[in-house]
């Protein structure tokens, strides 16, 4: 199913990504960690496409294989970065050929450092916002985009952050998932200002929990943006005990998914590392059913 039905069902959307491994120990263990987390019934799972856009069959081998071999319903990280458009378009084509119709459009960063210069491909596309209008011109595809709660890295400010994202949106998308964040104001600023601006896009709120103290210098080079300095003060006040660092990650993911959902956010997006025991933790913790979770309602076939 489109996650647009999903979503529109009424119930609250529970979502895992994974990435493509580069190893065959790794893509055993995450085989292991889809099998744990089917019998969760998320209501969708994603995997992401390797940066500058080097994980290209992995990412539609591991769709293609969710799709034919799991009750689950897949959906593809796509990337723009160093693809030429007649390259996006035989990729959609593969997507569509292997029964995989839900994909996340991205713009990608260049390989090597994010931030270095965008460069754009002589034959490719500017923007995500692109991306999504290709897609959509196929007609049977259902989109997501990124949504950045402390704005994206390259963006001036704020306000043109807000205006790019909402005319993505209206170029298309379904859906937005969120870069990871760990406070919920955080979430609801962007969510209100999304909407100020007219645009009613359901954003899933995409949750990483801290399993250690080196997740929160990887959270920052992901996002982008400084990691609250209150929790991060919490987090070293424990900093000897790996045991109580890991809990007090799962407690504060947990507490922080709660808030979310209870102020209506549409579901969460959880960031596994291909690991699923902090997700299942956290998931158990915030009680997923008595929210209603989708996946529990919907159909699960690919
Ligand atoms: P865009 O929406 O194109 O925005 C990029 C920048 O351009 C922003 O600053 C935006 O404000 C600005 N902009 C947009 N339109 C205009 C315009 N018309 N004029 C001027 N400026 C404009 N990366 C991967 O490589 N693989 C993945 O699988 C992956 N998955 C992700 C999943 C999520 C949920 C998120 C949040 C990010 C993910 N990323 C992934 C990272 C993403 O590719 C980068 O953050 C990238 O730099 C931005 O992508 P975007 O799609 O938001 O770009």
């Amino acid at each position: 199913p489109a996650i647009r039905e999903l979503l529109a069902g009424g119930g609250r959307s529970f979502s895992f990504e994974f990435f493509p491994p580069k190893t065959d120990k790794g893509v055993r263990s995450l085989w292991r960690t889809i099998r744990e987390l089917e019998s969760l019934h998320p209501t969708f799972v994603s995997v992401t496409y390797g940066a500058g856009g080097g994980t290209r069959d992995t990412t539609v081998d591991i769709v293609e294989r969710i799709a034919t071999d799991t009750t689950l319903t897949p959906v593809a990280h796509f990337t723009a970065v160093n693809h030429s458009q007649a390259e996006l378009r035989n990729l959609i084509g593969r997507f569509a050929a292997v029964g995989v119709r839900n994909i996340l459009a991205l713009r990608g960063d260049p390989p090597g450092d994010p931030m270095g210069e965008w460069i754009k491909h002589p034959e490719g596309v500017e923007y995500a916002a692109d991306l999504v209008r290709m897609i959509r011109s196929y007609g049977d595809f259902c989109v997501g985009v990124a949504a950045f709660p402390y704005k994206h890295p390259r963006s001036r400010d704020i306000e043109s952050d807000t205006r790019y994202f909402v005319e993505k949106c209206r170029a298309g998308a379904d859906y937005a998932i969120t870069q990871m964040f760990f406070r919920a104001e955080d979430y609801f600023r962007l969510r209100d200002r999304v909407v100020a601006e007219g645009c009613d896009v359901p954003i899933l709120p995409g949750i990483m929990p801290v399993t250690q103290l080196s997740t929160i210098e990887r959270s920052e080079q992901l996002s982008g943006a400084p990691f609250p300095p209150e929790l991060r003060a919490r987090f070293e006040a424990v900093a000897d005990d790996p045991e109580a660092v890991r809990r007090l990650g799962i407690e504060h993911a947990a507490g922080l998914c709660r808030e979310l959902l209870d102020q209506d956010a549409p579901g969460i997006h959880f960031i596994t590392f291909n690991k699923s025991t902090a997700t299942r933790e956290v998931y158990g913790l915030l009680d997923a059913a008595a929210y209603g979770a989708s996946g529990n309602a919907a159909p699960m076939t690919a």
